[in-house]
């Protein structure tokens, strides 16, 4: 069972990285700890368990620790979202705003087609723009998102409510 309160007690705030101002959300702790790995898989496993998702994307980097776990116990295609100039073959690009300047997300080409139904995942939403970015690529490429999914929702950041304004439903397993 999904203990919120436990998941949460792992997640560690640094204050000031990577900048001053900012209190980073550390998830590696709920990675050191088996129990809550678990808790966090099976839980996102339970809820797409028989849905009419085709394929998994995952977004660089920590989304990919959530992304295989999920495509391999779903028995679905897994796709990587990448950071610039990390694919090797034909990708499309959409850039995307960070707290200074701009940043490019990719995906291959081919990794998607048309008609598909994503289950995009991360660790964490934050202003929502690397997830917006991705739900671009997904649309571009002629494919629906089923859901976003993260461990964790900064709501302050605003990034969950731009994603549902968008029309791209939304689910986070707890919240700071
Ligand atoms: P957004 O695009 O929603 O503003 O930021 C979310 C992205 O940046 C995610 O890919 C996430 O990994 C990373 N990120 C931003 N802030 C944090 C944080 O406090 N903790 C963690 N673990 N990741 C963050």
């Amino acid at each position: 069972i999904f203990d919120e309160y436990y998941i949460k007690s792992l997640v560690r705030p640094i204050q000031d990285w990577p900048k001053p101002g900012v209190t980073f959300r550390d998830i590696t702790p709920v990675y050191l700890s088996p129990k809550a790995q678990r808790m966090v898989a099976d839980s996102l496993i339970q809820r797409y368990v028989e849905t009419e998702i085709t394929h998994i994307g995952a977004l660089d980097a920590r989304g990919f620790l959530l992304g295989s776990v999920l495509a391999y116990e779903l028995n679905k295609p897994l796709v990587l979202f990448r950071k610039q100039g990390k694919l090797p073959s034909d990708t499309l690009q959409q850039a995307y705003d960070i707290e200074y300047g701009q940043a490019v997300l990719e995906v291959h080409k081919d990794a998607i087609p048309a008609g598909a139904s994503v289950l995009l995942l991360d660790d964490l939403i934050a202003t929502g723009g690397t997830l917006c970015a991705a739900a671009s690529l997904v649309k571009a490429l002629q494919a629906t998102i089923y859901e976003a999914a993260a461990i964790i929702d900064l709501p302050d950041l605003g990034g969950s409510q731009r994603l549902q304004d968008l029309g791209i439903p939304t689910y986070t397993l707890c919240a700071f």
